[in-house]
């Protein structure tokens, strides 16, 4: 079955305001949702398929459709966690060209409240016991890594199964902590971190091979390039844990 021709994006809305407090998540989503079903000449009425991810209030997309009073033939509730409405296109899409439905919408509204998250450098990881050696070492300002006994690989990120092998026999070795810049950009603004921009988020190539998304910290984001040689530092979490971030070893580039 090809999907191609057979469904088309007829309507979009995008809330104006970034924070409303004065108002619940189911509000939030409701408004969104009539905003584009109102944009595409419509009303709940036409809609007959559902699309919306976790980030719905109560039970997710059952409970949404109850509160939008929709009569539906079709729903997913797919999360991918933060592409989940990228899916739902193709799946919406899908859905349609096999005669699910007919009328498809979904929307997102994000539940997180301003503020809740800790300011850069240093979100609170989550430790979990496939991770837990490689926290531990960050209270030691040691960067572990994995390797594949089998082919001698670096693993990044920290886990028990070899990507490129599938082998669980892997080994933790400290790392140099040293690398150079692969790639970065600077973050001037943005939901999630207000307040404390600029910042950058990079990609460090490690001297063992992997390369981590991280950030560039205590430099001035004007007179970094890539190719620049970094170290890695350790910030302390809100809860003792530390973060790994990179640091410019000289910001001339060597
Ligand atoms: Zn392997």
């Amino acid at each position: 079955m090809s999907i191609k021709g057979a469904a088309l994006i007829a309507g979009a809305y995008e809330h104006p305001l970034r924070e409303i407090p004065d108002k619940s998540l189911a509000q939030v989503h409701a408004e969104v949702a009539l905003g584009a079903v109102a944009d595409a000449g419509l009303t709940m009425a036409d809609v007959d398929g559902y699309f919306c991810a976790g980030d719905a209030p109560g039970f997710g997309a059952i409970s949404m459709a109850d509160h939008l009073g929709l009569r539906l033939s079709y729903m997913d509730s797919t999360e991918t966690g933060g592409s989940s409405y990228l899916a739902h296109v193709g799946h919406a899409a899908t859905a349609i060209a096999a005669g699910k439905c007919h009328v498809a919408f979904g929307q997102h509204a994000d539940p997180r409240e301003a503020g809740r998250m800790s300011s850069l450098p240093a979100p609170v990881p989550a430790v979990n016991p496939e991770t837990k050696p490689f926290w531990e070492a960050t209270t030691r300002h040691e960067l572990l890594l994995k390797r594949c006994d089998s082919r001698e690989a670096v693993i990044w990120y920290p886990r028990q199964v070899c990507p490129a092998c599938s082998s669980t026999a892997t080994t933790w070795f400290p790392a140099s902590g040293r690398g150079m810049i692969y790639s970065f950009t600077v973050v001037r603004r943005g939901q999630g971190y207000r307040g404390v921009g600029p910042y950058m988020l990079a990609y460090v190539e490690l001297e063992e091979g992997p390369r981590l998304l991280t950030n560039i910290v205590d430099c001035n984001p004007d007179d970094v390039a890539i190719g620049d040689p970094v170290e890695v530092v350790f910030h302390e979490t809100e809860q003792k844990r530390h973060c790994p971030a990179s640091s410019v070893d000289d910001p001339q580039g060597g």
